[in-house]
């Protein structure tokens, strides 16, 4: 079984192997809610796939939205869950379940599955960075997971581009999640919305500006409305320059991007690469290359069964 604890969606799949998912399931996750509200809901979702797969899943894969330390399943921080703090997560998965867990953060996790059946197959380097509530990166080094000293690597969503910008989930302002992720996307549109009411998004929307997200603004650019586009284009312009930023630390063999505002597609992706490249170290222009993650919103739990292969 993989369960991924999304700051947004909790998704899980059970399979014979992480190619052949039996069934799957997702709902929106309890992100409020303390640890072992966490816990209860992942336990769920696992019960329902188990009574519709008619078969009890011998190890379970965690994927969890933020830093934890990987050999205890302690949870360092998580600015989207933020009451799971602390919290022994992976052993207490390990006793409501009565299987064994293994635990590592989303985007480790997410790259992984793209490592070994995505879009890095057979690299030795490689760069994930998973873009939706938040924004954090997996790093392959040397064809293994570099999770750094204390497994809090990738924390990119955090690099700080606008001191005097928004405020960021973490306390502080102007992270580059403040100008890329689904909440900045649905922030930057209310905010346009208040100045603007010309915009399609206010019919969508229903004249409410707090019922706006990033889908409504991706649905609204598609049918060619320049308020949405527009919101767009500057997050694909932010995306693209912290691409480059983190190519040029990392020089990787290629950059591969998912989560759930990748979902949004080449709307996104193609301008954002496009910039990513215009302001790549010219000495990397020729070398790397940016893809669209292979398993689409997949990565997570494929990566999820990966990790809970390590007991077959
Ligand atoms: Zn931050």
């Amino acid at each position: 079984m993989g369960v991924e604890i999304g700051g947004t969606t909790m998704r899980a799949a059970i399979a014979t192997s992480p190619r052949r998912i039996i069934a799957r399931r997702a709902i929106p996750s309890p992100a409020s809610l303390p640890a072992d509200g966490i816990v209860q809901a992942a336990v769920g979702l696992v019960n329902e796939l188990e009574a519709e797969a008619g078969a009890a899943p011998r190890a379970v894969g965690v994927s969890f939205a933020g830093p934890l330390d990987p050999k205890s399943g302690v949870i360092l921080d998580s600015p989207h869950l933020r009451q799971t703090r602390g919290a022994p997560l992976r052993k207490m998965m390990e006793y409501a379940l009565g299987v064994p867990v293994a635990m590592d953060n989303c985007e480790n996790v997410a790259a992984l599955g793209e490592h070994r059946l995505g879009a890095g197959r057979g690299l030795r380097s490689m760069l994930y960075v998973a873009v939706g509530t938040g924004i954090g990166a997996g790093i392959i080094h040397s064809g293994r997971l570099y999770q750094g000293a204390r497994g809090a690597a990738g924390e990119v969503g955090h690099i700080v581009y606008d001191p005097k910008g928004s405020q960021c989930d973490c306390g502080r302002r102007g992270c580059w999640e403040t100008l890329v992720s689904g909440p900045a996307i649905a922030r930057e549109a209310r905010v346009r919305l208040k100045a603007d009411n010309s915009s399609i998004l206010y019919n969508l929307c229903a004249g409410k500006q707090e019922n706006v997200t990033s889908e409504l603004v991706h649905q609204a650019a598609l049918q060619n409305d320049r308020l949405a586009s527009e919101i767009l284009a500057r997050a694909a312009r932010w995306l693209g320059i912290g691409l480059a930023n983190l190519v040029t630390v990392f020089d990787p063999e290629r950059v591969v991007v998912g989560g759930g505002v990748a979902q949004i597609g080449n709307t996104i992706l193609e301008p954002a690469f496009a910039t990513a490249r215009d302001y790549l170290y010219p000495f990397h222009r020729d070398s790397v290359r940016f893809l669209p993650a292979a398993l689409g919103v997949d990565s997570g739990v494929v990566g999820a069964l990966m990790l809970a292969t390590k007991w077959r």
